[in-house]
């Protein structure tokens, strides 16, 4: 894959936020997105609508994706997932009475609560490591972006996607903030709700594949600015966040 500039050049500013998961990348993008009159593309729901088509059309099976050991694909079904993810068609759509953010469409249906799950969490992270996947929503990460007053979230937009882009941050937080979030973001939708311990590993496994993957693992770009959100909240984030960017951008 390549790791140059994009080939459509940038139509405006983009800026770059990586960082593991349950770090509140989406929750402040969303409000900064809101703030500055920017394009929110979360890439990380790209991923997620390939695992959840692999998922519905059996390519993964569920239940060996908890073993880290058979969440690895043979090649014939890394080049089956990966034709699947060149053939699906997503789409994110602004619905602002359902919803202020992007409601994401495969193939044309609304799956956006689909796609939130824990299964389809740890598949994505498995289909991300797949190169032919990374590849063919490359691409489509560019191309959502490139329009300009964008900001993409993602895991390696500073390092592969974007690498020019006009800002870049990195966000961190420790695994138990990490988990005591994501408990609470559950306990509040009612859903069947894992234990403390459960979810903590869960993030663990997680930023454990994302950063040792061979292709496009998660690390900061070395120019990012790295946020620590363990102790900050959500409006101290957007706050430090947003003066960051009206300050690049004047
Ligand atoms: O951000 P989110 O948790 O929705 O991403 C789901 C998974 O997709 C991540 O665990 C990661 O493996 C993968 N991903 C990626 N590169 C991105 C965005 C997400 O590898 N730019």
């Amino acid at each position: 894959m390549s790791t140059r500039s994009p080939a459509t050049p940038k139509q405006g500013p983009v800026i770059a936020i990586d960082g593991p998961a349950g770090t509140g990348k989406s929750s402040v993008t969303k409000r900064l997105c809101q703030n500055l009159n920017f394009i929110h593309v979360d890439t990380g729901a790209l991923y997620r609508c390939v695992a959840h088509e692999s998922i519905r059309s059996q390519l993964i099976k569920v239940s060996l994706l908890k073993d880290p050991k058979t969440r690895v694909f043979d090649e014939s079904t890394s080049e089956k997932i990966t034709q699947l993810a060149r053939s699906i068609h997503i789409e994110f759509k602004h619905d602002v009475d359902r919803d202020p953010s992007n409601r994401v469409f495969l193939n044309g249906e609304d799956v956006t609560e689909a796609i939130r799950t824990p299964e389809v969490s740890l598949a994505a992270s498995a289909v991300s490591a797949i190169p032919g996947v990374r590849a063919s929503l490359l691409g489509q990460q560019r191309r959502l972006g490139c329009v300009g007053n964008s900001i993409l979230e993602g895991r390696d937009i500073g390092t592969v996607v974007f690498p020019d882009a006009d800002l870049k941050f990195f966000m961190t937080a420790s695994v138990e903030e990490r988990a005591k979030r994501r408990l609470s973001e559950l306990e509040s939708t009612g859903a069947n709700v894992p234990s403390f311990e459960e979810i903590k590993n869960q993030i663990a496994d997680r930023d454990h594949s994302d950063s040792t993957r061979a292709i496009a693992p998660l690390k900061p770009a070395p120019e990012s600015i790295e946020i620590d959100t363990t102790s900050l909240s959500l409006d101290e984030v957007v706050a430090k966040m947003e003066a960051e960017i009206r300050n690049r951008l004047s």
